[in-house]
């Protein structure tokens, strides 16, 4: 096959905090390689979350703990550009690097249900959906009859769902839980647990 008839290139990006990254990242990240068929997933921890209102922990340490986390998952790319930019890290910029990176690929932005509810806060966030479709996963709690089900449904071409077992897990839990001497097997796989306890990352709540 020429490069010319070669199909797009299908690449997904996933973007968070990942303050840590836990067990359900990765099980988002491998649902969404698997049913979008992606030839990359970029997982791309934020710089600056203008939509957080903690301090982060520092973006080495995340970085470090995304890599540990996604290590081994087949197609993962870790992408550090966000925390190399300074100011807010705006999707609609990663997403325009990326399409000038690889002009001919189609993008996937996957996001959790939460997110997905807040899409119209985001900076030019039209021009988020002129960029990527749209992936969306449930978060526990999620439910056929919330209006974000009905909206996917009426932009079939501008948003997918992601299927998945709900799972009730988040960062801010496991954060407590470290704080707390509280167990967090389960939640994060054990090289994310060793370097938390290793650097004594979140020891207050
Ligand atoms: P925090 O509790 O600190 O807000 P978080 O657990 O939501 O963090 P983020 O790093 O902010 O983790 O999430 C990155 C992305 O992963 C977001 O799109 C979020 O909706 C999604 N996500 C996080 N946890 C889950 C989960 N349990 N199920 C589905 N999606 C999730």
């Amino acid at each position: 096959m020429s490069l010319a008839t070669l199909p797009p290139q299908r690449i997904g990006v996933f973007g968070g905090a990942f303050d840590p990254p836990h067990v359900a990242h990765v099980a988002l990240a491998r649902a969404a390689i698997a049913q979008l068929q992606l030839d990359a997933l970029h997982i791309i921890p934020t710089g600056h979350a203008w939509h957080k209102t903690r301090t982060l922990s520092p973006a080495v340490h995340r970085l470090a703990m995304t890599r540990l986390a996604f290590a081994g998952v087949d197609k993962v790319v870790v992408d550090a550009r966000e925390t190399l930019r300074s100011g807010p890290s705006y999707t609609v910029e990663t997403l325009e690097a990326l399409r000038a990176e690889y002009p001919a690929a189609q993008f996937f932005l996957i996001v959790g249900e939460d997110q997905a509810q807040s899409l119209g806060t985001w900076h030019r966030w039209q021009d988020v959906l002129q960029l990527a479709i749209i992936c969306v996963a449930a978060r526990a709690g999620f439910t056929r009859a919330s209006p974000l089900f009905e909206a996917l449904h009426l932009a079939p071409t501008a948003f997918q769902l992601i299927e998945m077992p709900p799972m009730d897990v988040s960062a801010t839990d496991i954060r407590l839980r470290v704080a707390n001497h509280q167990s967090t097997d389960a939640l994060v796989f054990e090289p994310v647990a060793r370097y938390i306890d290793h650097h004594h990352l979140y020891q207050t709540a």
